[in-house]
């Protein structure tokens, strides 16, 4: 049997009510960060489509940054050890910090990403994520700007992959437990 079309995969969010969401997001965050030292930090490679729309959204000015983490583990959870595999380019020294990810799951890159950010001096930390799924939550980590909980699907599309698969689809979608891929 051959794999399906990406485009087969049954839809989660629309990209209709992923782009009112992250139009609310950004009108929030340019509200709370008027007058201040906005650095967006995007945590790579899952969330360059939402921090794209995030940014483009925003009224205020934004510098934009990345990092790309991996979590090494057996099947599909994190270990708990983190790699930084690409770091900021430009000062966090007194900037105010907002990380943008795309998937809050375990809570384990997160958590360490945070502290990550600190030791380098920022003047704020606040986490900005597209999904949280609270299910599988080992440790406690503030969501400042949510877009939405969802169930413990496997999910991909909007920048999120499965295999480097699903990355360009428009909507969030999920894999079915079980099918073929
Ligand atoms: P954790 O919070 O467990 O440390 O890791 C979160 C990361 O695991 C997310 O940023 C994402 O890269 C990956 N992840 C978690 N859930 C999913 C999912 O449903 N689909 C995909 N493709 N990645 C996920
Ligand atoms: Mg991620």
């Amino acid at each position: 049997m051959s794999a399906p079309a990406s485009q087969e995969v049954p839809c989660l969010i629309s990209a209709a009510d992923l782009q009112r969401r992250v139009a609310e997001l950004a009108a929030r965050i340019s509200a709370d960060y008027r007058d201040r030292n906005l650095l967006v930090v995007g945590v790579l490679k899952g969330a360059f489509i939402f921090q794209a729309d995030l940014v483009r959204a925003l009224t205020i000015p934004v510098r934009c940054d990345f990092v790309k983490v991996s979590s090494y583990g057996l099947g599909t959870e994190s270990s708990g050890t983190v790699r930084l595999q690409l770091d900021v380019s430009q000062p966090v020294a007194g900037a105010d910090v907002l990380i943008v990810e795309d998937i809050i799951d375990t809570g384990t890159t997160t958590s360490w990403l945070i502290e990550h950010i600190k030791r380098q001096g920022a003047a704020s930390i606040k986490l900005c994520a597209l999904l949280d799924k609270p299910a599988r939550r080992r440790t406690t980590v503030p969501i400042a700007y949510l877009g939405f909980t969802i169930p413990d699907h496997f999910v991909v599309g909007y920048g999120i992959d499965y295999g480097e698969r699903y990355r360009q689809l428009p909507y969030v979608g999920f894999i079915p437990p079980g099918e073929p891929q």
